[in-house]
């Protein structure tokens, strides 16, 4: 049987061909784009102001359910985490992190991962498939269902590499941004890569305001080299070397994620060597202490070693901030619990 095409994987323009195809007047686009995303209905039969006869076209083509949630759980810090079940079957995570002002939710954009970062439970058993446009922008609206109100911020760093989907990726974006739709800013977007340099720099081209995280997690080489397999394609001073270019080209500051990981890389040397690297251009860090996983042996850094990394990095005038892993006890590290699922099963 073929996939079911979401309706969700469709942006505007291709909506309105659609319906010039079903010789349907173009207002209908605005009518259906309203439900979908301003109403969030569940079912074609709610969009009232449509014909039956093109209801029932619209429920013949196209899907309205790219995914069903299996479980929630919850943290006492109001991190929750939603595991959704693709129509395949396959497992993705989606979290919840409010803060103050912000609804943030924490998207996968693919199943599995081929990276295999060795800390990271997303990776373990490489990538199954990507997801479409429609389960990416089905994993904001049941985020936005499960907070019962407005999500204000997506970052893509939940399972998966967004720069390996590149094109789902860049069209969901451009759906949830659509400001007939959701209109959320691309500002209050973020991309998160492993440091995938074609990605970077097709990112550069797009005109966009998204956020750009990079995860960098090691100040050379040798130790990038034992984390991310990634680091034998891509090694540190191309990437830091493009990421510089891309600040130039776009302006746009980037931030890169520095997994703090006991004795591994978070030895004074490390912040020297990271303190150098990064000074040759402006930057934001985030660590982030380990969260630790059955299938890595590696602990998390002491408070002493963070507040050293920060202090240091901030003397030499690079922002820096500490994700107090907030969703320690829902296991929200990255692909967590999709591997848990896995293992029960
Ligand atoms: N593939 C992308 C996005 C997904 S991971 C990327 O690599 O950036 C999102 C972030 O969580 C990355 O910085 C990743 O390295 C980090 N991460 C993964 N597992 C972690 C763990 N066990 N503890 C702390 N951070 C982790």
């Amino acid at each position: 049987m073929a996939d079911p095409m979401f309706i969700y994987s469709l942006c505007r323009d291709e909506l309105e061909t659609w319906l010039k195809n079903h010789k349907q007047p173009a207002f209908r686009a605005k009518q259906i784009w309203q439900w979908l995303y301003k109403h969030q209905v569940q079912s074609w039969d709610e969009m009232n102001n449509l014909p039956g006869s093109l209801r029932l076209a619209l429920e013949e083509a196209f899907s309205l359910k790219p995914l069903e949630e299996v479980e929630v759980s919850s943290s006492s810090t109001g991190t929750r985490k939603i595991l959704s079940r693709l129509h395949d079957n396959e497992l993705i995570e989606e979290v919840l992190i409010p803060a103050e002002e912000r609804r943030t939710v924490c998207v996968s954009s693919q199943v599995g991962c081929m990276f295999g970062c060795v800390f990271c439970a997303s990776g373990q058993n490489g990538v199954k498939r990507n997801l479409s446009a429609g389960e990416i922008v089905g994993e904001f609206l049941a985020a936005q269902r499960a907070y019962g109100e407005r999500v204000t911020n997506v970052v893509f760093m939940g399972i998966g590499e967004p720069f390996d989907n590149y094109d789902e990726v860049m069209k969901a974006i451009r759906i949830l941004n659509d400001p007939e739709g959701i209109g959320l800013g691309a500002r209050r977007i973020t991309i998160s890569t492993c440091g995938v340099i074609p990605g970077i720099e097709r990112l550069a081209q797009e005109g966009l305001q998204v956020e750009l995280s990079v995860s960098l997690h090691a100040p050379s080489d040798p130790i990038r080299d034992e984390l991310m397999p990634v680091n034998a394609t891509w090694a540190i001073d191309e990437l830091l070397a493009c990421c510089e270019r891309y600040t130039k080209e776009t302006k746009r500051i980037i931030t890169f994620e520095y997994t703090m990981i006991r004795d591994v890389n978070d030895t004074e040397r490390d912040c020297r060597e990271l303190v150098l690297r990064l000074g040759r251009f402006p930057c934001r860090v985030n660590l982030i202490p380990l969260s630790e996983i059955e299938e890595y042996e590696g602990k998390t850094s002491t408070r002493e070693k963070l507040e050293h990394f920060v202090g240091e990095l901030e003397k030499a005038g690079i922002n820096t901030t500490v994700r107090w892993s907030k969703g320690i006890d829902v296991n929200a590290a990255c692909g967590q619990l999709r591997s848990q699922h896995e293992r029960a099963d």
